[in-house]
């Protein structure tokens, strides 16, 4: 249930919906208001999938739009977790994700660009690329559950974080 708080020019409101297009937003309100108007989103989620090749658990973060005299200044923090495997002890974990982004949307009539982005013709602005690139540049090439993950044992398989077995060696790492 969307929640509604004005505070001076700034609006927030929560969106709870596991939805694919949760990221899409129609940016026309934000539009005729004078520059420097700002609102934020709050966004709360269990799951959020992109396309099959994402699916964060746990998405929650703030987007700040902000009216420019080019257009809009779209501001991004947000969280979430992703399920891994640990590269050393090959146990399933949840990797905490954290972004944040600033990026400008250019009206169409007025390209600026270094970005090259641009608000579309009917104001819905779809977020979830952005997002979906910057979750994907915080995924760590080498996952690990913790740490110090003292990974398996090269003798018998052991979990090492979870128990000791007889082959007592230090390891390389
Ligand atoms: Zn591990
Ligand atoms: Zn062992």
């Amino acid at each position: 249930m969307p929640s509604i708080i004005y505070l001076f020019s700034l609006q927030s409101y929560t969106v709870n919906a596991p939805h694919q297009n949760l990221l899409r937003i129609n940016v026309g309100f934000l539009l005729n208001q004078p520059v420097g108007t700002t609102r934020d989103i709050h966004f709360e989620t269990q799951d959020l999938s992109f396309s099959n090749d994402l699916t964060l658990i746990g998405f929650s973060g703030t987007l700040r739009l902000g009216r420019t005299p080019q257009g809009l200044l779209a501001q991004g923090e947000f969280s979430a977790f992703l399920v891994m495997e640990c590269v050393r002890c090959l146990s399933e974990y949840q990797q905490s994700l954290h972004i944040h982004f600033s990026e400008l949307y250019a009206f169409r009539n007025k390209p600026i660009s270094d970005s090259g982005l641009i608000i579309p013709g009917d104001w819905k602005i779809d977020f979830s690329p952005l997002v979906r690139e910057y979750m994907l540049l915080e995924v760590p090439i080498k996952p690990l559950c913790q740490p110090n993950c003292k990974g398996l044992c090269i003798e018998c398989g052991a979990n090492l974080n979870e128990t000791q077995c007889e082959h007592v060696l230090v390891r390389p790492d």
